[in-house]
C-alpha cells in the first residue's frame, strides 16, 4: 500500500468530513463504498464524520446493510 502523504490525508479528512456534503453524496454511494470512504476517514481521526457517513447511508432505502462492521 502506497503511503499516503499528510498533507493529502489531512486535505481529504477536511473536505470529506464536512458532514454537510454527506446527504446529497451518499444517496448515490454503495454500501461497500460507504464502508470505504468511512474507514478512511476513521483512520485519518475523523472519527465523527465517518460515523456520519455511515448514520447517512443506513437510512437509506436501499441499504441491504449487508455491512461488514466496518473496522476502525
Ligand atoms: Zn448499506
Amino acid at each position: 500500500m502506497a503511503h499516503i502523504p499528510d498533507d493529502v490525508a489531512e486535505r481529504f479528512a477536511e473536505v470529506f468530513g464536512v458532514s454537510d456534503c454527506a446527504p446529497e453524496v451518499v444517496s448515490a454511494l454503495q454500501c461497500s463504498e460507504v464502508e470505504a470512504l468511512a474507514g478512511m476517514l476513521a483512520a485519518l481521526g475523523a472519527t465523527g464524520a465517518a460515523e456520519n457517513w455511515r448514520a447517512e447511508h443506513l437510512a437509506e432505502e436501499d441499504c441491504t446493510d449487508d455491512h461488514q462492521g466496518g473496522g476502525a
